[in-house]
């Protein structure tokens, strides 16, 4: 299988652009014209350069406009693809991209289109190029792949094929089932785009928010399934047209392409078992089946102020490293590694952005499989220089830096080896295990650490919702387990006058801003925390009032809850109860949480109270953290 992507896809000028597509791992690439225009550099020179990459030029596009026209206009036509033509020999490119003609003077009419295809066949032949035909889904009079296929088996010539593009198919709502009658031989090159369902005008759809497989919303993957089932063996590209990613960094752009396409064709794979699909083999995603741990770099005062908070939330110090200067802190199954060592990740991770959590455990079925899959789909494994004694836990570097370890049954006894056991964990507050790891991004980063996460692993995508601070708009979106024994929430800021905005540009980039803990009984949580002297952040008496008048509760419930400032919701049946500490180290914090139910929210008309709260506590808007 051979993966490409279109210049188009990514930002920057062609030479950044082809950088970035053979660092990614692409075999080709797709010259897109205006790419090419844009370049000082002879058709010739650009061509090498392309190839002295380690790349394939492998199409070249847009050829417009060209079928079903008439008379003057139509020869024309004919001179304009010759000059197409002079253009590519020059490149070294073999394929040209012809989309269906949106020309007003365009007659229609299918054996009309198929003599001008195979005329084009013919003065292509003689030069050895191939031309490919592709229906616009705003095309004139071919807007259907079923259509333009029949243009093309009625030109009947060897050097003319078709182009089928996933983003036209699916968008204009085509089943793509209709794939499986066409042969495979006959189609020249598929290009794949997924998009969010937004009900807008196609054509703008199609420029703007275009995005990777994986992305959005239409089913690319029945769409390749087609694809694959009719023997086809050329390449697979992906062509993006996205507002985000014409301003994103070139090289994260070219990575998100090659994991999806690698994470789709595995899909593929594996939903169709018979098809044999030429990609090296690799573990299939699973689901995590939790948080191992969470790790804090931290150095003195701030450790001091961590370990006390969780001291008052009913942790208990269990574990000293046995030759790092690393503290283990346990209640139920959530365990809390406060990191003070002053060489390694945890070191850099406090130097760039000072007290973080610069790493995170997953409990999964196989380390080593996590990470071969990470691995597979273009991540890099993190590999940190051991001490004597120390277990090799298997890790990769996630987005911006960041680390995430693996462990498995034949790790669990890490905290017995590395750690030297000084206290027993007590019930404390009732908390159990991690309930959801929070997330903080900017706004347009969001799409990169779902893709990350839902191809890695077998975690699914909730709806997004606007979380509304009082100085702007954050954007949450949840990737779950089925089970929910992994959930994380994604938050995009867009302003660093928000709450998530300003904790965003502390901590330099991406990271880890709450963590939320579960409990089976809330108000006992709440009770233990008050005799522990936990100091919760302050709910306001209108917040109180205001619950009363939503929802259907005795006040005496509402009562005990505004007593242990109890933020509640309600969806159906499902009822979620959350509790906040204040903010710690700058704009972290901890929520404690109870679902009861079948609740599989995380309490979004809550979060405008809970951060006007956090605000309230905050340290004025503008000043900075130390
Ligand atoms: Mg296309
Ligand atoms: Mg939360």
């Amino acid at each position: 299988m051979k993966t490409a992507i279109a210049t188009v896809s990514i930002s920057g000028n062609l030479e950044e652009k082809i950088e970035a597509i053979a660092e990614a791992g692409f075999d080709g690439v797709e010259i897109f014209e205006q790419d090419f225009i844009a370049d000082a550099r002879s058709p010739r020179e650009v061509g090498e350069r392309i190839r002295a990459a380690g790349l394939e030029l492998m199409l070249f596009q847009p050829f417009r406009d060209f079928e079903g026209l008439t008379g003057d206009l139509r020869r024309k036509a004919f001179d304009r693809a010759e000059r197409k033509f002079d253009l590519m020999q020059d490149l070294g490119c073999d394929l040209v991209l012809v989309c269906s003609s949106v020309h007003p003077e365009a007659a229609g009419g299918i054996d009309r289109a198929a003599a001008d295809f195979a005329e084009l066949g013919d003065r292509a032949a003689a030069r050895d190029l191939r031309v490919g035909y592709e229906a616009l889904a705003w095309g004139r009079h071919v807007d259907d792949h079923r259509d333009a296929w029949e243009i093309v088996r009625r030109a009947d010539h060897p050097n003319v094929g078709l182009i089928l593009d996933s983003f036209h198919t699916l968008g204009r709502g085509i089943d793509p089932e209709t794939i499986r009658r066409i042969p495979g031989d006959r189609i020249f090159f598929v290009q794949l785009a997924d998009a969010p369902n937004i009900p807008m005008d196609l054509l703008y759809w199609s420029r703007h928010f275009r995005n990777m497989p994986g992305e959005g919303d239409l089913d690319v993957t029945a769409f390749m399934r087609a694809v694959m089932a009719t023997g086809y063996a050329g390449p697979i590209s992906l062509e993006i047209f996205n507002d985000q990613f014409r301003g994103g960094m070139p090289k994260a752009i070219a990575r998100d392409g090659y994991r999806s396409l690698v994470n789709l064709m595995d899909e593929v794979r594996r939903k169709e078992p018979a098809l044999q699909i030429d990609l090296p083999d690799f573990p299939s995603p699973a689901a995590p089946e939790g948080v191992a741990f969470v790790e804090f770099a931290t150095r003195g005062d701030e450790a001091q102020a961590i370990a006390g908070l969780l001291g008052t939330m009913g942790f208990t110090r269990v574990a000293r490293h046995v030759a790092k200067d690393l503290e283990l802190w346990q209640q139920g199954d959530i365990r809390i590694v406060l990191n003070a060592e002053t060489r390694g990740h945890a070191d850099t991770a406090y130097a760039a952005s000072g007290t973080n959590i610069c790493d995170i455990g997953l409990s999964v079925g196989s380390a080593a499989d996590t990470v071969d899959r990470a691995r597979a789909l273009g991540t890099s494994a993190f590999v940190q220089e051991r001490g004597a004694g120390e277990l090799d836990i298997p890790a990769i570097r996630g987005l911006g830096g960041s680390v995430l370890h693996f462990v498995d049954e034949g790790l669990a006894d890490v905290w017995q080896i590395e750690f030297k056991t000084t206290a027993t964990p007590e019930n404390g507050a009732g908390l159990f295990r991690v309930d959801h790891i929070a997330q903080t991004m900017s706004y347009d980063e969001m799409l990169s650490w779902s893709l990350f996460y839902t191809t890695l692993f077998r975690m699914e995508k909730q709806p997004m919702v606007d979380v509304v601070d009082p100085d702007g708009l954050v954007r949450s979106q949840a990737l779950s387990t089925r089970d929910g024994s992994l959930r994380i929430t994604l938050n995009g800021a867009e302003t660093h006058r928000t709450l998530a905005g300003g904790f965003l540009a502390d901590s330099f980039g991406a990271a880890v801003q709450h963590i939320a803990l579960i409990t089976d009984d809330i108000f006992a949580t709440g009770s233990a925390l008050a005799a522990l002297g936990f100091a919760s952040l302050p709910m306001t008496g209108n917040y109180y009032a205001d619950l009363a008048a939503r929802f259907d509760l005795a006040p005496e419930r509402i009562a005990a809850m505004q007593s242990m400032n109890i933020l509640y919701d309600r969806v159906g049946d499902g009822e979620f109860f959350q509790l906040y500490s204040r903010p710690f180290s700058g704009s972290m914090f901890f929520e404690l949480v109870e679902r009861r139910g079948g609740y599989d929210g995380y309490g979004a008309p809550n979060a405008p109270f809970r951060i006007a709260a956090q605000k309230r506590l905050g340290r004025p808007k503008g000043m900075p953290r130390h």
